[in-house]
């Protein structure tokens, strides 16, 4: 018996860049104490008041099939956080709420691409970008940014790639590089999509973890709202990643085929989660930044572990939860420095190569462990860097 070609094709016949990382849970299940900086998961757990919030909705009875777009008192809230955030008129007709902002990638790819088109995404990338495109049997297409611009896309390199193509998938703040898109950036990337009449995907799952400059959705910019499908999620913002609750804020045609969409796959939301994001949601800005405000904290205090040496260089951090370090002057590439370090120091960090071309010769440090556990892993990583110089 045969399997699709579209499903066995997800990875895309590569390897998936996760070495390092399944290497360190089988040394930590094997009883190795590894320092694990590599997934985005809040050192917290989901607060105990949302979890109180989900249980009074389960046991006062909404556990029952909910309505599949949303229950009305979520959609209006995302639609008027969103029109509060952003300025674009947003109403409940726009958003769908999704297990998720994984299911809102690949959501939101099916509605736009047809098989075999040509969907441009930016490298370096989170892990699933060219999985999910694959798995709705469109053709994933890299763009290469550079470290020495603090990987922000250009408009003349999105433009040699935009010929043919169906979408672009962007995501600011980015995962895994730390770059928050500035309004230079947005105006060419939207400049692109109007001149080669491209779908806009933006992934703004960290909009919430800013920590220099500010993020500016481009479904703000002008006539930019029509062609842009954003992706939100309350799992970095609200530390909800196990709740599988998000949402695709779209041009009202599009959510209407979404619907149908979610109706044939997913058939919706546990109403008991929709209700734990309601109450979430309702806490305000001041519940988000505590969310957020380990991995500010963090940040600063990566700059200060990496002050007074030049082996390992941060690429500026300026929002979601990793510190991307340049190990190039080591001489090794991302991978085998990751490896090493694992070997050496039992702390696993994610290669460069994991998240495309782009990123190779650097580390991606999740800073997702408590401030004394991490400061002390990157004063070993920065010792184990120097050793490998002067080797
Ligand atoms: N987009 C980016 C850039 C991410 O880093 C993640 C998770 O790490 C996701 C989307 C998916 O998040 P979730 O499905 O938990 O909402």
């Amino acid at each position: 018996m045969k399997l699709s070609d579209r499903i066995t094709n997800i990875n895309g016949g590569g390897s998936d860049g996760w070495g390092v990382f399944y290497r360190a849970r089988r040394m930590i299940n094997a009883g190795v104490p590894v320092t694990e900086l590599t997934i985005g998961e809040h050192d917290i757990r989901t607060h105990g008041d949302i979890l109180a919030a989900m249980d009074r909705s389960a046991t006062g009875g909404h556990t029952g099939y909910a309505e599949v777009p949303g229950v009305a008192d979520l959609r209006n809230k995302v639609a008027k956080r969103i029109a509060e955030r952003t300025g674009v008129p947003t109403t409940p007709d726009n958003i769908l709420i999704t297990p998720g902002g994984q299911a809102g990638l690949f959501a939101a790819h099916l509605a736009v691409c047809n098989a075999g088109d040509k969907a441009l995404f930016i490298d370096p990338f989170y892990a699933t970008y060219p999985g999910t495109i694959r798995s709705v049997g469109a053709n994933p297409v890299s763009v290469l940014t550079t470290p020495d611009n603090g990987f922000q896309p250009v408009k003349s390199t999105l433009a040699d790639h935009a010929d043919g193509a169906t979408s672009l998938l962007i995501n600011t703040p980015n995962n895994p590089t730390g770059a928050v898109y500035n309004m230079g950036t947005l105006t060419g990337i939207a400049a692109v999509c109007q001149d080669n009449d491209l779908w806009l995907i933006s992934d703004e799952v960290y909009d919430t973890q800013v920590w220099e400059g500010t993020h500016i959705s481009p479904r703000s910019l002008p006539d930019m709202a029509e062609r842009t499908l954003v992706v939100g999620s309350m799992s970095k913002s609200h530390a909800m990643t196990g709740s599988r609750i998000g949402w695709i804020c779209a041009p009202e045609p599009i959510v209407e085929h979404l619907i149908n969409l979610a109706t044939h796959t997913t058939y919706g939301v546990p109403g008991f989660v929709q209700d734990a994001a309601i109450f979430a949601l309702d806490q305000g800005p001041a519940f988000e930044d505590a969310v957020g405000a380990p991995f500010a904290r963090r940040r600063a205090l990566t700059l200060d572990a990496l002050q007074g040496q030049n082996v390992v260089r941060p690429v500026p951090v300026q929002g979601a939860m990793y510190a991307m370090l340049d190990i190039r002057s080591t001489g090794l590439d991302g991978e085998t420095f990751a490896n090493g370090l694992l070997d050496a120091e039992n702390i696993a960090v994610m290669p460069g190569e994991s998240f495309g071309k782009a990123a190779a010769g650097h580390v991606r440090v999740a800073m997702t462990v408590d401030d004394d556990s991490y400061v002390a892993a990157l004063d070993r990583l920065v010792a184990f860097a120097k050793a490998q110089v002067s080797e």
